[in-house]
């Protein structure tokens, strides 16, 4: 029986050490699927801040070719003012200056104002730019050490679960299936070394007879809170001095 308890009690061993990269196996992937979600969502952003950037730009050249437009309009106005005949004509010419000038004076303070507005977005776009390579970047090394740790965790993972078939094999099936059980419901520890009277596992404090029980390790106790299988480290160590 206590053989029986030592295997199952080396498996809990094993299979907490095991948990551990496990845990670690699952956490990293997600981590670097959300950073490079970020990166991915950063890169659009970018993208509609260039595309903005140049549509302000055509809008800019579109202003420029309608001032050269009006430049031509002033230069024709100001020649067929030289060519008036009488003050009518004269004043006519005089009227329709004055419009185009005031259309062009209006056009400069928008072209200026835009300018500027887009001066201040080429800023602000080169800005996220380098933020953006300085995330990708740090996204492509923290990428690399993950790989790395990844292939370190599975090198770790089968060397612990080395030997675990092997003690699978000394305790009874129904023990092991009950202890299975309880893994999958108990974050994936189903058996809890007895400490100072108390479950290791969920920490409650346990009956002296229970304890007592447990020690003389004759059969396979449950912690009655959190149902893992109950083992005392004690016995299991007499138990091995005593076999070597
Ligand atoms: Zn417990």
């Amino acid at each position: 029986m206590i053989e029986q308890l030592v295997a199952l009690a080396k498996i809990a061993d094993i299979d907490a050490e095991a948990l551990r990269t496990e845990t670690e196996l699952r956490d990293i992937p997600a981590r670097i699927e959300a950073l490079q979600g970020d990166v991915k969502k950063l890169s659009e952003l970018l993208s509609a801040e260039k595309h903005d950037l140049a549509d302000a730009d055509r809008l800019l050249s579109a202003q420029d070719e309608e001032l050269q437009n009006q430049n031509q309009s002033l230069a024709k106005s100001k020649s067929k003012g030289a060519r008036a005949k009488n003050m009518r004509e004269a004043d006519a010419v005089e009227r329709e200056l004055e419009t185009i000038r005031r259309l062009m004076k209006e056009r400069e303070v928008e072209r200026e104002t835009l300018k500027e507005a887009i001066a201040k977005r080429r800023q602000s776009l080169e800005k996220h730019e380098k933020e953006f390579s300085e995330l990708e970047s740090y996204v492509a090394t923290e990428k690399q050490q993950a790989d790395a740790r990844i292939a370190e965790l599975q090198v770790t993972r089968e060397r612990v679960l080395q030997g675990r078939a092997v003690l699978a094999a000394k305790v009874p099936g129904d023990v092991l299936r009950r202890y299975d059980m309880i893994r999958t419901k108990r974050q994936g520890l189903g058996a809890a070394a007895i400490k100072e009277g108390s479950c290791s596992g969920c920490f409650v404090v346990l009956t002296p007879q229970l304890v007592i029980g447990v020690s003389r390790a004759e059969d396979f106790t449950q912690c009655p809170r959190c149902q893992r299988i109950l083992y005392s480290r004690e016995a299991i160590t007499k138990f091995e001095q005593k076999d070597a």
